[in-house]
């Protein structure tokens, strides 16, 4: 059989992705299942219904990561893997994450169906909470099997409730046996929705990330100097918020400034005490910022620290800014990412070479395995958000794209 013109089922691929998007559906038509809930629960037990029907072999780790193996005709050679993640955002969307491993699903039934025999084995992975939201850090199952995070850390984290991870993932039923310890594999290809405008604007169908962006993260804390607003005449406050209300503009018109390709954020901020009679006497927020290049993040961060001095002393307001997690840019395989180009080319998909700004599983398998990520547009470039959408036709060239380089990795002696 030739397997080039090998092509997955995209009515199932659709049906599947809308069969799992009613299990946590929001009334907005996203989705809302947070990682180790019993929504998660109820999807992993489906997924796992699923790998069943195929007949893989399944490993649930500690993490609570679902493996799912194909046999190879050489079963000992390190196997190809493909993936993302079931957990969702807080009212997220029906496409971020559950795309990538319901796409690697779908080559895995075609495989099947077609009785394809490769000579490497297959895997298929389910990542236990890639979002965060619950429990930080992000990424925490692929973080600990890659071995860039502690497995007794992951479970001593706590949700805002007070629940814990270990304790949450023993009670859906998901604290495997298997050691979370990473094993050698041959190649790693996640398909991810973009989460950006860039694709629909470009008008292109498979987007192909050389890798992700630096991310810097920083805590700022503006001190000011708390008092009655009434009697309290305007001359002579120290402000704080005032004082963190000029910094933020100047980190949102940092990137206009520095004129590369950088973006800069606050996202969170804190008011203390946040009365509406008492002049703010303290202000806490977060910079984030983000860039392929590294130099121009840490440049960028330089000449902001001095905008925050010149503030600060002018309106009497002592800042002080802490650097409290980063992660230079990350280059993915440079072969398997001309090979996701190349195939998409081939089967006749347009393609736009790009980077990705957003975090994946993918950084931690980056670091010790080769792996690539085959993009699909976002539609308005919404995500995170319950009108996340993507179109079905391009979530099937996505899931053809990841097929045909799962078959090329798996061919190779
Ligand atoms: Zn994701």
């Amino acid at each position: 059989m030739d397997t080039k013109k090998l092509k997955v089922n995209g009515k199932r691929l659709q049906a599947t992705l809308e069969e799992m998007a009613r299990i946590g559906a929001t009334s907005g038509g996203g989705v809302h299942r947070l990682a180790l809930s019993d929504e998660d629960k109820n999807a992993r037990d489906l997924f796992l219904r699923w790998l069943r029907e195929i007949h893989l072999e399944i490993i649930i780790d500690e993490m609570g990561n679902i493996f799912g193996k194909r046999t190879g005709k050489n079963e000992q050679s390190p196997p190809v893997l493909s993936g993302s993640h079931i957990d969702s955002q807080p009212k997220g969307g029906r496409f971020d994450g559950i795309l990538g491993v319901m796409g690697a699903l779908e080559a895995l039934r075609t495989l099947h169906e077609n009785r394809l025999e490769t000579q490497r084995p297959v895997m298929i992975v389910d990542w236990t909470n890639e979002e965060g939201t619950r429990f930080s850090p992000a990424m925490m199952g692929s973080g600990a099997w890659a071995g860039k995070l502690d497995r007794d850390l992951a479970y001593g984290r706590t949700d805002i409730h007070g629940k814990k991870f270990g304790e949450e993932l023993q009670r859906i039923g998901y604290r495997g046996e298997h050691p979370a310890r990473r094993w050698p594999i041959h190649a790693y290809y996640e398909l991810h929705i973009e989460q950006g405008p860039i694709l629909e604007k470009e008008g292109k169908i498979i987007g192909v990330p050389q890798g992700i962006v630096g991310i810097y993260w920083f805590d700022i804390y503006v001190e000011g100097k708390a008092n009655q607003v009434g009697p309290t005449p305007m001359g002579g406050r120290n402000d704080a918020l005032c004082a963190a209300a000029e910094m933020i503009l100047k980190v949102n018109e940092l990137p206009d400034r520095m004129g590369g390709n950088i973006v800069a954020t606050v996202g969170e901020i804190h008011n203390f005490p946040n009365s509406r009679n008492i002049i703010p006497g303290r202000v806490h927020y977060t910079v984030d910022i983000r860039s392929w290049d590294d130099e121009l993040a840490i440049q960028a961060w330089e000449d902001l620290q001095k905008d925050f001095g010149r503030i600060a002393e002018r309106r009497g307001c002592p800042v002080r800014s802490e650097k409290t997690w980063s992660v230079g840019h990350t280059a993915f395989d440079e072969r398997l990412a001309k090979r996701v180009r190349k195939t998409a080319e081939e089967l006749g998909y347009s393609i736009h070479p790009m980077v990705s700004g957003a975090g994946h599983d993918a950084v931690y398998l980056n670091q010790v395995a080769p792996t690539a990520m085959i993009f699909v547009p976002s539609m308005g470039g919404r995500s995170h958000v319950e009108v996340e959408n993507s179109r079905w036709e391009d979530c099937e060239a996505g899931a053809n794209v990841l097929l045909q380089c799962l078959l090329q990795s798996a061919s190779e002696v």
